[in-house]
């Protein structure tokens, strides 16, 4: 049998040191590797497989599309997919957002995001807006301007020097901020008013945007922001004239019980990005979404977006959209995630207990499990244990794929197992699910030789 692991395989990963089962069909929440090994899908891998694995239909749609038209290029033409997916999801956002720049990946939407709201400033008169504002932790992407968003250090460390420079303010995280979470507490960081000392102090005549993810993605551990958060961050907005970015890419399309994280909230942001779970992990795409206040003025200026990719708004990878959105929509997966979202949560919450969790937080599907070393004083493991990626490892020997995320406490230190199963999951399903981790987590704690 192969060994799927560098070099001995002609692919490459990112890890090159260790090797990879080969999955060869899914079902449901459950993966299958070619031994017939069964993982469930803890984390939908990575916060994408929101669906479940298998839904042929899908698969047909893009099949179906692929067979019409190979390619068109949006310079001269929109298709039918392109347009019924834009049709399709208008009427689940605030009635101004109706706008859709599709593309592939999360980093691209990221960019063009940004991209717009800078153009939009110079095409309104205001070209000295050109900073952007975003949270430690956070995370927005690889690529050179959305990794410059992101507060991930240890993505950096080669790149320094070609990335830009992005104003960033602490995130609402409850867990580790002086303030301890009380949810009254006058607290800048968690209240969100600390955005307008940030904008002051950068001159709110240099500041286009602020960037945020309404509920914290896997650099947090999916820390929510109090009920006031988005209230205040809006109204600090429209005061200083600064465009509102939502960064729904990994809590977007139904993840917390809600269509968008954000709305949740009551705000309606300047500019949304989807990702990840949009097609349910059926095919790469993302979306940029604006309303007519940003676009007039660029449509009565230049014209258009300066911002070009050969496959935007492709009209296959529409198709998964569209065929996706669907079945979102005829199997009420949103509302179910909403439901089962509070079963999960109840389940998850007796692994208090155990050793080593800190905490548990999160919404909906989506739940952030915070390992410390002292449960007390919250104190992380240091670094150099690897705790979180050991716990990863056994979690998939165990049988379960869920996501590690590392440095939260202070940018170094800090272990996260991250979950967010598919929208289907069964009550049965998370009980499996937990007792899967909770021998992973035994598992783990006796490699590290933590007694
Ligand atoms: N934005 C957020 C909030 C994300 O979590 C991610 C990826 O994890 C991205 C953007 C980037 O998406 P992609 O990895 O598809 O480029």
């Amino acid at each position: 049998m192969p060994a799927y692991q560098y070099p001995d395989s002609h692919v490459f990963y990112r890890k090159l040191t260790r090797r990879y089962p080969l999955i060869t069909r899914g079902e449901g929440c459950w993966l299958i590797d070619e031994q017939g090994k069964r993982y469930l899908d803890g984390s939908g891998g990575a916060f994408v497989a929101n669906l479940g694995h298998g839904i042929c239909e899908i698969g047909q749609a893009m099949a179906d599309q692929a067979a019409k038209i190979a390619y068109i290029n949006g310079t001269a033409f929109t298709n039918e997919a392109v347009e019924a997916l834009a049709d399709e999801l208008a009427p689940l956002l605030p009635a101004e957002l109706d706008k859709f720049y599709f593309l592939g990946s999360g980093s691209e939407a990221v960019e063009a995001a940004l991209k717009l709201a800078r153009q939009y400033w110079v095409e309104t008169g205001k070209p000295s807006k050109h900073k952007v504002i975003a949270l430690s932790p956070a995370y927005h992407g690889n690529t050179l301007l959305a990794l410059s968003a992101s507060a991930r250090e240890h993505y950096k460390t080669y790149y320094r020097e070609w990335l830009v420079d992005i104003h960033r303010i602490p995130a609402p995280y409850s867990y580790r901020c002086e303030c301890g979470g009380v949810a009254t507490a006058a607290c800048p960081v968690c209240d969100g008013s600390g955005l307008d000392a940030a904008i002051q102090q950068l001159g709110a005549e240099n500041v286009a945007a602020f960037i945020v993810e309404p509920v914290g993605g896997s650099s947090t551990g999916h820390a929510v922001p109090r009920p006031d958060y988005f209230r205040r961050v809006r109204e600090i907005c429209d005061r200083n004239q600064v465009l509102l970015v939502a960064d729904e890419v990994l809590v977007g399309a139904g993840r917390t019980g809600t269509w968008s994280a954000i709305e949740q909230y009551g705000v309606v942001p300047d500019i949304m990005t989807f990702g990840k779970g949009i097609t349910g992990g059926y095919a790469p795409l993302s979306a940029v979404v604006a309303s007519r206040k940003l676009l007039d003025p660029i449509a009565r200026g230049s014209g258009g977006l300066l911002h070009a990719q050969t496959f935007s708004h492709h009209p296959v990878l529409a198709a998964a959209g569209l065929a996706a959105v669907r079945y979102i929509k005829q199997h009420g997966l949103v509302a179910r995630c909403r439901v089962m979202g509070q079963v999960f949560h109840q389940k998850l919450e007796p692994l208090r207990a155990l050793p080593f969790v800190g905490d548990i937080r999160g919404r909906g599907l989506l739940a952030g499990i915070e390992f410390v070393q002292d449960k007390g004083s919250r104190a992380p493991f240091p670094r150099k244990l690897k705790f979180a990626e050991t716990f990863s490892e056994q979690a998939l020997a165990a049988g379960l794929m869920t996501w590690a995320n590392m440095g939260q406490a202070d940018g170094i230190n800090g272990d996260l197992s991250c979950l967010a199963p598919p929208f289907v999951i069964t009550e049965s399903e998370i009980d499996e699910l937990v007792r899967r981790f909770t021998m992973a987590l035994h598992q783990t704690t006796t490699k590290l030789h933590l007694g």
